[in-house]
């Protein structure tokens, strides 16, 4: 199974992509985590990078298309993979279709996950990441807590630069403006399974499961 995980930022992508690929046994694929380990890495992609998720714009297409093509090849992508923040513009979605053509990748599915605005606004404001495992939390469910629930690591919370109010508001302009036509291209090409993410983690994860599962038996 490939799936292409499409949502706002905020809308519970990378929690679900970290449980889907634990369920499923498939990699999950998040180009915000590659780019901000790439920073931390001190590679080439240092400080404009940066400078650039900073302010919850869009890194180039170019570059983005190498990362994904350069983990395709490196990572054990051939039995499936979840991708979480790709294709994020029409032409990384166009790039993507290609590659997938060129390594005759089947079983390709779209899920889109969404949720009302101010939602996302109050999860984006209210999120805090681990640092080791990357895993995402509320502020709520983390007081008092100094250990990281999943990896066990200390004092390992962090609030993400972009998740400040200004460049909240910011990113979801860029989504509403570049990313969301990305449905749009997939629409008529792609089957594209739609997700109501305004629900506990557990549900989503529940409804996105069976959505998959049908998909399956229709497709194979
Ligand atoms: P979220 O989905 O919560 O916005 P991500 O961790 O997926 O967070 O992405 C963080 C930032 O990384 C984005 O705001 C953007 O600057 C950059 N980024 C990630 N994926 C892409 C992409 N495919 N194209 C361009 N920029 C990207
Ligand atoms: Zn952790």
């Amino acid at each position: 199974m490939r799936i292409l995980l499409f949502g706002s930022p905020g809308v519970g992508k990378g929690t679900q992509a970290k449980i889907l690929s634990s369920k499923l046994n498939i990699p999950h694929i998040s180009t915000g985590d590659i780019l901000r380990q790439a920073i931390k890495d001190k590679t080439k992609l240092d400080k404009k990078t940066q400078e650039t998720m900073n302010a919850g714009e869009l890194i180039p297409d170019d570059i983005m298309i190498e990362i994904i093509k350069d983990t395709f090849f490196r990572r054990g992508c051939r039995n499936g993979f979840i991708l979480d923040g790709f294709p994020r513009t029409t032409v990384q979605a166009e790039e993507l279709e290609k590659l997938i053509e060129e390594l005759a990748l089947s079983n390709v599915v779209v899920v889109a996950i969404t949720a009302p605005e101010d939602e996302i606004i109050k999860r984006l404001a209210n999120r805090l990441t681990c640092k080791v495992c990357k895993s995402i939390f509320s502020k709520d469910e983390l007081e008092n807590v100094t250990v990281c629930p999943k990896c066990g690591a200390e004092n390992s919370f962090y609030i993400r630069k972009d998740d400040s109010e200004e460049v909240i508001k910011n990113r979801i302009n860029v989504f509403n403006e570049n990313t969301k036509p990305v449905l749009d291209f997939y629409k008529g090409k792609r089957e594209v399974i739609f997700i109501n993410g305004n629900d506990s983690v557990e549900k989503v994860n529940e409804k996105i499961l069976e959505e998959l599962k049908m998909y399956s038996v229709n497709n194979n």
